[in-house]
């Protein structure tokens, strides 16, 4: 493979990725990918990027630290309590 050869085949991998490329450029980049193993690897490295997805910003949303999770509980209990207490305040009240 000719340095010429593989810098047009770096040049023309991220559109081709994008599914882009005319069908001459989608022919001549798998026809070098299967030759060249330094342009095999640059397309699966840039192959890989591309697939990553979002989803790690969404995953760490939903990881609370156990500070966040010892305030939920003492919220939730103070619900539970005030709830009791209004309870227990009626019954008394009214003489249920
Ligand atoms: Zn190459």
């Amino acid at each position: 493979m000719s340095k010429f050869e593989c810098d047009l085949t770096a040049d023309l991998l991220p559109v081709y990725l994008d599914g882009k490329a005319s069908p001459e450029t989608v022919a001549y980049i798998q026809e070098h990918i299967k030759a060249c193993p330094q342009c095999r690897e640059l397309y699966d490295a840039m192959a890989g990027e591309i697939k990553i997805p979002e989803s790690p910003v969404v995953i760490n949303k939903k990881i609370r630290t156990p500070k966040q999770r010892m305030w939920r509980f003492v919220v939730i209990y103070c619900l539970i309590f005030a709830a009791l207490v209004v309870g227990v305040s009626t019954i008394l009240i009214w003489g249920i």
